[in-house]
């Protein structure tokens, strides 16, 4: 991975005591820092400004979270036919990120273009654990990944540590990083309890080295899984999103032979499954940031979402596909899908989830193993 370096750092007053912008200070002591009273004045400036994405990533902003953390995944949300969801909550510690995934959805998600970390570590603390005292025999999955790379800033931050160590005295939550980095040192000699897995996002290296700029090499997020495995952590994969290619077989199933051959197969939590989804302004926007880019040239058809996808016997023969590879290699690993609808789960596994909660607690049980 491309590390990060900003060119300026942000800072609200409000935080400036946080261990969190501590960390940042002192590991990047020439980059210049302004205090701000609000970070929102700043959004306002930069609506003004309109600096390009890149630009605006260059400033990191450390600000405080006004709202809540804690999040159900929204993932089973979506207009038309509703996807499966797999009842996966999560937390948003930090929004964007300084990687340039070619098909990244927070290009045009985001309406604050700058990458801010929320340093009030505390308040989020504080938010999980009244949830999960309250709630304690709901098995939680909780993930970092949804607004930003969970471990891309890492190295800055350290926002692994309170987290990892936070997990490991809940007997009834599961904490998921899930990265495209290979940031993964401050995880190593934690206390974790077997509570935290560390996941990937992977695809063929064709993919990586063509669409997931910055990003770490698929080599050394395989290298990362080892040492995380080393260290007692279950890891994930997420084949997510899946490209379709000509001779995306052979890539695909080297890739998972390459996952199994590399680490134990009872070390792997889980396996998810996904496949390229655009909205049609992100589909623009690629093509105007990455005009190389042959993603947006494939057979993407628009579906009840609202978004383009491949048509969905395409998607349920790369899923089948990726299940069997993983199956013949692991049998009991779970494999599962993101964002798609019970139809497609049909086709793909004999049947749809009977039972949603069902699955969500089968994915932690299993993962706490
Ligand atoms: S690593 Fe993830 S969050 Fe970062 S640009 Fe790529 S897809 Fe987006």
């Amino acid at each position: 991975m491309v590390a990060y370096t900003p060119d300026k750092i942000y800072v609200e007053r409000g935080v400036a005591d946080s261990w969190i912008t501590r960390n940042v200070l002192r590991r990047l002591p020439a980059t210049p820092v302004e205090w701000l009273e609000d970070s929102r004045t700043l959004l306002s400036a930069s609506r003004r400004a309109g600096p390009s994405l890149a630009a605006a990533k260059r400033s990191l902003v450390l600000a405080r979270h006004k709202g809540r953390f804690f999040k159900d995944c929204p993932a089973g949300r979506s207009r038309g036919e509703r996807n499966v969801c797999c009842n996966y909550f999560v937390v948003n510690y930090a929004s964007n990120c300084h990687m340039e995934c070619s098909y990244c959805y927070l290009q045009t998600h985001l309406n604050f273009p700058h990458l801010v970390v929320y340093a009030n570590y505390p308040d989020l603390l504080q938010e999980l654990e009244a949830r999960f005292e309250s709630h304690p025999s709901t098995p939680f999955r909780v993930g970092t990944g949804e607004l930003a790379d969970s471990l891309a800033l890492d190295s800055l931050t350290r926002y692994s540590v309170p987290l990892v160590e936070f997990f490991s005295r809940y007997g009834n939550a599961i904490l998921e990083f899930k990265t495209k980095s290979d940031c993964v040192e401050n995880l190593m000699g934690l206390d974790h309890g077997g509570r935290t897995v560390v996941s990937w996002s992977i695809n063929p290296r064709a993919v990586q080295e063509s669409d997931e700029h910055r990003t770490a090499s698929i080599e050394r997020r395989l290298r990362a899984a080892e040492r995380c495995v080393a260290e007692g952590y279950r890891v994930g994969f997420h084949l997510d999103p899946m490209i379709h290619y000509p001779g995306w077989q052979g890539d695909y199933e080297d890739l998972v032979d390459e996952i199994f051959r590399r680490l134990p197969s009872r070390s792997v939590a889980w396996i998810s499954l996904g496949s390229l989804r655009l909205s049609a302004g992100l589909k623009a926007f690629m093509r105007s940031r990455f005009p190389r880019s042959g993603l947006p040239l494939g057979e993407l058809v628009p579906v009840p979402d609202g978004k383009l996808r491949y048509f969905w016997p395409i998607r349920v023969r790369m899923y089948r596909s990726a299940v069997e590879w993983v199956r013949a290699r692991s049998p009991r690993t779970p494999v599962y899908l993101c964002m798609e609808r019970p139809g497609v789960w049909s086709k793909v596994f004999a049947q749809a989830p009977p039972d949603e909660k069902r699955l969500g607690r089968s994915l932690a049980v299993t993962a706490a193993r």
